[in-house]
């Protein structure tokens, strides 16, 4: 499969699209970020590697980041997670409080903020340096020291975090939190500002890809584990557009507001794709075009 030309072929197509959508400015210090940018990245489990534009630049990596702190979660918790968070598509916005209150401060999965943000309260209790390993298992998974926070995106993110904020609140009313709320949003903040390219995340998926046991900075995922995440990823990774994910694309994936996607075709290979410019849901637009037309020029999808 010569996925080089495929890639340049999917930029050509996709680019009627390219002033669609704007880059998610509730977070002021993402409001800064130029939208006029693409990059793609697809490496396969056998080595190769296919970049395409600007795929060697860093963005904040937002909601992609839940998808290491339920790796973390799981390998820590086992079975024993879901008790907090359950793993139900919730068809609301990633930062929706409905369901919330009506479900009495259990959240429906863990890649929308309530979720994550009982994912950040798990990891502060359990670890004597949930920032130091959180880092850690990041740059572990994904083979680059240089990995960190963007702390004036986290700190740009607190000061405007109402609903964020309200979400805590509410959890802890519930008991479903232990932690103070402060240190648990700042953590989930902090998490989400992490900074990677799409080199660099599709090298890290890469342990979700070929379903062999792995074990990154001493957090451990069996097979059937990452059987488990994938299932996550496919029915929840798009809020309340996983339905529309799964029927363009056909692929497990995470989306995060900093315009990133990843998506894995299990055995094969992942793929990063970075656009800033957003959909009315929080998705990358060219991210999503990109995709969609990627399964379908391959003929490779899950289903
Ligand atoms: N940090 C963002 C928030 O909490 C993450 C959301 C996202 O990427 N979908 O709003």
């Amino acid at each position: 499969m010569d996925y080089q030309k495929i890639l340049e072929d999917i930029y050509k197509e996709i680019l009627p699209y390219a002033k669609e959508g704007k880059q998610a400015d509730y977070i002021p210090a993402l409001a800064k970020v130029n939208p006029d940018q693409f990059g793609m990245c697809l490496k396969t489990v056998t080595g190769e590697v296919y970049s395409y534009k600007q795929a060697d630049i860093r963005f904040s990596i937002q909601s992609i980041s839940k998808v290491f702190a339920l790796a973390m979660c799981l390998s820590i918790r086992g079975e024993g997670l879901w008790k907090s968070v359950g793993k139900e598509p919730s068809g609301t916005a990633f930062n929706s409080l409905v369901q919330l209150e009506i479900e009495k401060g259990i959240p429906r999965n863990p890649f929308i903020n309530a979720g994550a943000i009982v994912l950040a309260d798990i990891l502060l209790t359990e670890l004597k340096d949930p920032e130091t390993d959180f880092l850690t298992f990041v740059r572990s998974i994904s083979g680059c020291d240089t990995i960190d926070y963007n702390m004036e995106v986290a700190c740009s993110e607190r000061e405007k975090g109402y609903l964020n904020a309200a979400i805590a609140n509410m959890l802890k009313y519930h008991g479903t939190i232990s932690n103070d709320i402060e240190d648990v949003l700042m953590f989930y903040f902090k998490m989400c500002s992490v900074e990677m390219n799409c080199e660099e995340l599709a090298a890290a998926f890469l342990a979700f890809t070929n379903y062999t046991p792995f074990e990154y900075a001493g957090y451990r995922l069996s097979k059937s584990r990452i059987k488990r995440l994938n299932a996550v990823m496919q029915t929840c990774g798009f809020y309340d557009e996983a339905g529309e994910f799964s029927y363009l694309v056909g692929l497990p994936g995470k989306s995060g507001v900093g315009g990133g996607i990843i998506a894995i075709y299990p055995h094969r290979y992942s793929v990063a794709v970075w656009s800033p410019r957003l959909n009315s849901k929080g998705n990358s637009v060219m991210g999503m075009k990109a995709l969609e037309l990627l399964t379908t020029y391959t003929e490779e999808s899950i289903f």
